[in-house]
């Protein structure tokens, strides 16, 4: 799907729309959160996997808006990259890229990441410093926290939150939708959303991969949803994974099938969490030489609609 250009729609003058990149800590609750702000809001989710700087993950329209949450393809490219520098070039890029910052922090940690602190402060994109997990928290702590932290970053607007009992999650989207620039849409609006489940179901399994194997295996895997089917009790899901050489194939299965094992494992744990619902995923892995050299193939993924 290619961005729509001002003359393909003409959406009034005051239509919103712009990028949100998540940034923070493992753990502290990025995947909740973007559920509950993808989720609650819902109207469309989109399909595409990448854009050239952006990895989607979700995009909430309305009449008047358009909220494209996004992460940089650099971090979850790059599974071997120490955590602190990958984390400190997603959040380089997401400064220079995002029309705002959700800086995700739990709220039990007394002190914000240095090195982050340093990078925000240089920008001037908006950053909204939530503060997650309140429910595991005091209001005294939670107070002592937004005096600190206000000091450290005067800038930022800070709000508490616990994204895992959606308490005050519809704050930051009304502080997010209040940050975002006047500009066209993106996007399309009118994106089904079967075909963005599949993209997510996609989604899910790539990123198996990518926390599984090294570097050599996620670059040159390519993940095909062939059946998305969802019936009363039970959503079937089959995948094709697409690597380039004999050898590749050999490791994504592993020694007895053990590693696609456990691949398959997660990945149904993390679909049904996501899904909600009891998951059948079935994997082929498939050799598909120089497949990102092949302009047919590429269509097939994708990437070129
Ligand atoms: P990510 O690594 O930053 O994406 O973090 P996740 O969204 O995967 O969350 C990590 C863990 O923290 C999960 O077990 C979540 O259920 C939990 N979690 C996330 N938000 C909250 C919250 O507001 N309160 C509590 N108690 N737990 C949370
Ligand atoms: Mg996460």
């Amino acid at each position: 799907m290619i961005p729509n250009t001002p003359e393909i729609i003409t959406p009034s003058s005051n239509h919103k729309a712009g990028f949100v990149s998540i940034i923070g800590r493992p753990n502290v609750g990025k995947s909740t959160l973007m559920n509950v702000l993808v989720g609650e809001r819902l109207s469309i989710i989109t399909s595409k996997a990448q854009t050239t700087r952006h990895r989607i993950f979700g995009i909430v329209s309305g009449e008047e808006f358009q909220i494209v949450y996004s992460d940089t393809p650099g971090l979850i490219r790059d599974p071997q990259y120490k955590l602190h520098e990958s984390m400190m070039r997603f959040v380089h890029a997401s400064l220079e890229d995002a029309d705002v910052v959700l800086y995700l922090v739990d709220v039990r940690e007394p002190e914000l990441e240095e090195h982050i602190v340093k990078r925000i402060q240089l920008a001037e994109t908006p950053i909204i410093l939530v503060l997650n997990k309140c429910d595991l928290s005091t209001d005294e702590v939670i107070k002592e926290r937004i005096a600190h932290f206000t000091l450290v970053l005067p800038n930022a607007i800070i709000i508490p939150v616990s994204a895992l009992k959606k308490e005050r999650t519809g704050e930051v989207f009304d502080l997010l939708l209040a940050k975002m620039p006047v500009h066209p849409p993106y996007y399309e609006k009118d994106e089904l959303t079967d075909r963005s489940e599949r993209f997510f179901a996609g989604e899910i399994i790539r990123e198996k991969i990518l926390t599984n194997y090294k570097q050599e295996i996620p670059y040159s895997s390519e993940v095909v949803i062939t059946e998305f089917k969802e019936k009363p009790e039970i959503l079937v899901i089959r995948a094709d994974i697409y690597v380039e050489r004999v050898t590749q194939r050999s490791i994504l299965i592993g020694h007895n099938g053990e590693s696609i094992k456990k691949l398959g494992i997660e990945a149904r744990e993390s679909l049904t969490a996501f899904f909600g619902k009891k998951i059948f995923l079935e994997t082929h892995v498939k050799v598909e030489p120089d497949w990102r050299n092949k302009p047919h193939k590429l269509n097939h993924f994708g990437y070129n609609n």
